[in-house]
């Protein structure tokens, strides 16, 4: 633990065990988790966080296929009840077809016995819930304010904020997304690789409902996945089942055609692309877009210093895997944190550091891989290898055990995981 005398120099009155640049959804999961240690925790974000009443009245067009194993971290960290209070869209099946020929696969709860596959929720909910849990929690202080420099020194990192502030953590945790300040300040070595993928995202409203399916179609542009939302936005009654959250990845160049069209060529478009399985677009909202691009670091930890989530790697939307990795990351470096304190150590103690990294890196490679395998898989191909494409599909479908595997892996529940996402 940090000893008092090595702060006394500092320009902030108070010293915190650890600094957690960074309040996103990763940043504040790792902080919850760790509310029974013995750990002070100072977490910062440059932006300010909007209650519920501040809310525009659409749903947030930007929302997380949310698996099992993060459910149960957010319910042990006990956030889970809030964001259900706000609106939380569980989904009983998948269906996943290629655009280009037959093949499709089929995945539902029964065959993994569970009441769903997972739950489609929007960000700013996840955010908030955490947020409230982080601010009642009693060795966690929250200030709004920017990293603004970052030295290594003989006793550690000093992190300065652009509010003046310095601080002189054990630990420092690099939690700030995909354009991590503390990962560039702090030199980690990143591979990135472009997908030549623009994500367009919005909220729609189909003539059909959509049963609490998530589906997604691989179309030669790239994925189109219609996420199932519940409830209408005015009532939020939890009977509505026409709106869907969209991710429609496409090359960057017909992404940039989609996005200049009207909103009435669009639904056009988009519901002529989804093979009109939900019927007629018959609604949308303002359209964003994301450029995608897959990173990964080399390493994610230095001595005193480790990253999580989005700042140690990104991934392809496609299978909606990003904070859900993200919270697996964020669970095992808090219990490493904890096993460390637990034993009189410091938080950012050298080994707990290395086994976070070495069980987490694995895991995370190994889906960014898959996913990378899916996407090129998918590629424009000649008809033969299409037509083994959709053969291979089908047979995966009919098969029971491979299927169970793969959701399994996909809701989270599979690998070296930490307890409190065994457990709930
Ligand atoms: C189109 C799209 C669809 C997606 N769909 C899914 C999905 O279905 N399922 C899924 O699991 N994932 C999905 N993802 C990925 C998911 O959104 C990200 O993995 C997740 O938001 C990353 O969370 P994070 O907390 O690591 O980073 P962020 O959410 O980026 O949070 C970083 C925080 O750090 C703060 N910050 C940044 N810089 C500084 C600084 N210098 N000083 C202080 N604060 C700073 C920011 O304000 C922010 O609050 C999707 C992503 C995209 C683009």
């Amino acid at each position: 633990m940090a000893e008092q005398s090595k702060h006394s120099a500092d320009k902030s009155d108070q010293q915190f065990d650890i600094v957690v640049i960074g309040g996103g959804m990763a940043g504040l999961a790792f902080t919850a988790a760790l509310a029974d240690s013995a750990v002070s925790i100072l977490v910062v974000d440059r932006l300010s966080q909007p209650a519920p009443s501040e809310w525009p009245e659409s749903f947030d067009p930007r929302v997380s296929a949310l698996s099992l194993a993060s459910e149960n971290l957010l319910k042990h960290v006990g956030a889970w009840p809030l964001m259900a209070s706000q609106r939380v869209s569980p989904y009983q099946k998948m269906h996943v077809w290629d655009g280009e020929g037959t093949g499709q696969v089929d995945f539902a709860n029964t065959e993994v016995e569970t009441e769903h596959l997972g739950h489609i929720v929007e960000n700013r909910v996840t955010q908030w819930a955490l947020y409230q849990k982080v601010l009642n929690q009693e060795n966690a202080t929250f200030v709004t304010a920017s990293l603004a420099n970052l030295r290594q020194g003989i006793g550690g990192w000093q992190v300065t904020l652009d509010n003046g502030e310095q601080y002189h953590p054990d630990l420092l945790v690099g939690a700030d997304g995909a354009q991590s300040q503390v990962r560039n300040k702090a030199g980690f070595q990143v591979r990135a690789w472009p997908y030549e993928h623009t994500a367009i995202v919005t909220t729609v409203k189909t003539s059909l409902p959509h049963e609490g399916v998530a589906r997604q179609i691989f179309l030669e542009t790239g994925p189109l996945a219609f996420l199932p939302l519940q409830g209408s936005v005015n009532s939020g009654d939890g009977t509505d089942q026409h709106y869907c959250s969209i991710v429609w990845s496409l090359q960057a160049d017909t992404a940039q055609e989609i996005e200049a069209l009207g909103d009435r060529d669009f639904k056009q478009r988009l519901g002529a692309a989804f093979e009109h399985s939900l019927g007629d677009i018959v609604e949308t909202d303002l359209r964003y877009s994301f450029p995608l691009i897959q990173r990964h670091c080399t390493h994610y930890i230095q001595p005193g210093l480790a990253l999580i989530g989005d700042a140690a790697h990104t991934i392809h939307p496609l299978a909606g895997q990003g904070i859900n990795l993200g919270f697996l990351d964020a669970a095992v470096l808090a219990e490493e944190v904890a096993s460390s304190v637990a034993k009189g150590l410091n938080p950012g103690q050298r080994l707990g550091l290395r086994r976070y990294e070495r069980r987490r890196k694995s895991h995370n490679l190994l889906t960014m891989g898959a996913m990378e395998g899916f996407k090129r898989a998918f590629e424009p191909l000649n008809w033969l290898l299409t037509m083994a494409r959709n053969e291979g599909m089908n047979q995966f479908n009919r098969h029971y055990l491979a299927k169970r595997q793969v959701v399994s892996h996909a809701m989270g529940l599979a690998g070296d995981l930490p307890k409190i996402v065994k457990n709930g």
